[in-house]
């Protein structure tokens, strides 16, 4: 791996190296910072950050400065990891370790993505000057978006005297409304949770068109249903997907669950030194008690866009974990993940190894 990353000049040795840079710090008084290069498909694993940080745990330097491919690589096969992998690789390494890697800078996405904090106050007298985060940090800004959502317009449906409450139309299974010849759907409809069958705010155009679908068909003859929403988003920032589908392993707890989860993370290309592998992680939230799949998270290529909805797909056919771990797939080298590594699969297995 060494050889593979840094391509040293024969005369040196891993082994030689380490002992070279321990017996540095032992005679250097001044700080050491240690960078560490992290490839895509090479040594950007858990298991290789560990051995590394083994290492580095003999090296004792001051800080350690972690980077990946930031520029466009001399070679076609060096891969950089994603931001939020390099992240969470830069926690493995400890407290003294740092993300030195400035590719987002290039693409002016601000590097600082925050999960688990709120914003508490926002700072400054005529205009916003800072903000003031719940771990009590404060930031400088410039401008504060807040998605504050959206109060659907029913004033037609109050005026025709149908069925209606403070966050839309009532309908049922059938998109009909308390008017049996009325249907209605989309953002201006109640939804209930797949999960609970309970009122939730879940507002989405993949849900408003399944919903007109199922209104549709149903116009002249009620011939489907539909049994409650799921909750599927995906988003993309600085060429790293995001996505959920139904519960996570928290919300899932909340609602009294008692649940096991499936962790894989694996390229989505095999070998994964093929053009455009990037690793995919995921999770599998699965009920324990009947090993039914309830929710997903994933995040990686731009296949996990399409990943999460065939997890949404598992999960709307109440699909087990042995379901999904006999699941039929097709892969290829250059499109998917290798069938011994591909995720959903695998994070299934993983996951019926705690039911039984
Ligand atoms: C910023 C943003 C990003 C989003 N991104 C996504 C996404 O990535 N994926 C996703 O699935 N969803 C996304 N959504 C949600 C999605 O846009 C909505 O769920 C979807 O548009 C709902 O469709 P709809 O037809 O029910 O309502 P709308 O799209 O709101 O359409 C309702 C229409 O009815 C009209 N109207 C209202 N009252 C009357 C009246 N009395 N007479 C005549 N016309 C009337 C309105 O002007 C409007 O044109 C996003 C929403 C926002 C705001």
């Amino acid at each position: 791996m060494f050889k593979h990353v840094n391509r040293p000049c024969k005369e040196i040795e891993f082994n030689k190296m380490i002992e070279g840079l321990v017996k540095f710090r032992e005679e250097y008084s001044g700080k050491i910072w240690l960078e560490v290069f992290l490839l895509g498909g090479v040594n950007s694993l858990k298991p290789d950050i560990i051995k590394i940080k083994n290492h580095i745990a003999k090296i004792k330097p001051d800080k350690i400065q972690v980077n990946t491919v930031a520029r466009p690589p001399a070679e076609d096969y060096a891969y950089r990891i994603d931001l939020p992998q390099l992240i969470e690789s830069c926690k493995l390494f400890g407290e003294n370790a740092e993300v030195i890697a400035d590719f987002l800078e290039t693409k002016h996405v601000d590097k600082h993505i925050l999960t688990n904090t709120r914003l508490d106050k926002i700072l400054g007298d005529d205009k916003v000057k800072q903000v003031e985060l719940s771990d009590g940090r404060i930031l400088d800004a410039d401008m504060v978006l807040i998605g504050i959502g959206v109060q659907p317009n029913i004033s037609l449906a109050e005026f025709a005297g149908i069925e209606t409450c403070k966050d839309g139309i009532v309908v049922d299974a059938h998109m009909q409304t308390s008017d049996k010849n009325i249907f209605a759907c989309g953002d201006c409809t109640i939804k209930k949770s797949f999960f609970t069958g309970k009122p939730t705010n879940l507002k989405l155009a993949s849900i408003a068109t399944m919903e007109s679908r199922v209104a549709g068909a149903n116009l002249f003859e009620i011939k489907r249903k539909q049994e409650g929403v799921i909750g599927v988003f995906s988003t993309i920032v600085d060429n790293t997907v995001f996505a959920v589908a139904g519960l996570g392993e928290k919300q899932a707890c909340e609602l009294d669950y008692k649940v096991v989860t499936g962790e894989v993370e694996a390229s989505n290309r095999h070998p994964g030194k093929m053009p455009g592998a990037t690793n995919i992680k995921l999770k599998l939230v699965f009920n324990k008690s009947n090993g039914e799949l309830l929710g997903g998270t994933a995040r990686g290529s731009d296949s996990v866009g399409e990943m999460i909805n065939t997890i949404s797909a598992c999960i709307q056919k109440k699909m087990t974990a042995n379901d999904i771990a006999q699941f039929q797939l097709g892969t290829h080298p250059a499109v998917t993940a290798s069938p011994i590594a591909y995720q959903l699969v695998n994070a299934a297995e993983l996951a019926i190894k705690k039911i039984s």
